[in-house]
């Protein structure tokens, strides 16, 4: 044993035990934070390669890495085609903020609305609104692949109105702002006040440039 051999005193022993123990429940506490957030794959800043994609810099997702846009409330949106890489960033920024032992919860925003609307008929929606208005970064991927009837956007404003000031969104959506009036054409005054909310405070990101999957195809193919 370590501490025979080199003659440990009991304090020190002891010491060396109670923050080996502190290092496993950290550890087991961002174990739990990373299963709770839910993300559908682990890919980190670091796996990014930001010469494909350069129409967003290194520096600026460093600096998002260090989350004072979670500790400010504010929110950030990443515009673009598919594959190019906002999944990716989203989850990305939610693993750094589960470093920085921030509560976080991935979702895409079918998954949202669905689960939102079983909810309503099960009598729990507060509780499952609840899941999504208590972490402190909320990512919602997907928003706008099918449109939303007006009832879908409703829901969604619950949960951007209840996180308001109050907690952080990364969204994702691959429409522009300006095909944003197809996403929720259900209901144009709730997506205007919507919109009012989540882009109050924010940053939006557009990624250009072609499909890294895509990319990947091709060159397996060759
Ligand atoms: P989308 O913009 O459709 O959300 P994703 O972020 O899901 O795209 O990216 C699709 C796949 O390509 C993922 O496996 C992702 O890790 C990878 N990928 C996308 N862009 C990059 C990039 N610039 N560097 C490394 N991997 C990337
Ligand atoms: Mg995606």
């Amino acid at each position: 044993m370590l501490a025979a051999s080199e003659h440990w005193t009991y304090e020190h022993f002891l010491d060396q035990v109670l923050s080996d123990q502190e290092q496993q429940a950290d550890e087991r506490s961002r174990e739990a934070l990373l299963r709770f957030a839910s993300f559908p794959y682990k890919k980190t800043i670091q796996d990014f390669d930001f010469a494909f994609q350069n129409s967003i810099s290194p520096q600026v997702i460093a600096e998002l890495a260090e989350c004072a846009f979670i500790r400010q409330h504010q929110n950030i949106v990443f515009l673009g085609p598919p594959g190019t890489g906002k999944t990716h960033l989203a989850i990305a920024l939610g693993i750094e903020a589960t470093k920085r032992r921030l509560k976080v919860r991935f979702t895409t925003c079918t998954d949202l609305i669905t689960r939102l609307k079983e909810a309503k008929e099960r009598n729990t929606y507060q509780r499952r609104l609840a899941a999504y208005t208590g972490p402190s970064l909320l990512i919602i991927d997907e928003v706008g692949f099918n449109p939303l009837k007006s009832d879908e956007t409703v829901l969604l404003f619950d949960v951007i109105c209840k996180r308001y000031e109050r907690g952080s969104v990364i969204l994702t959506a691959n429409k522009s702002y300006t095909d944003w009036a197809e996403i929720f054409s259900g209901d144009a005054v709730i997506a205007t006040a919507l919109l009012d909310r989540l882009l109050h405070h924010s940053q939006s990101f557009v990624l250009k440039g072609e499909s890294y999957r895509m990319k990947e195809f091709m060159e397996n193919k060759i």
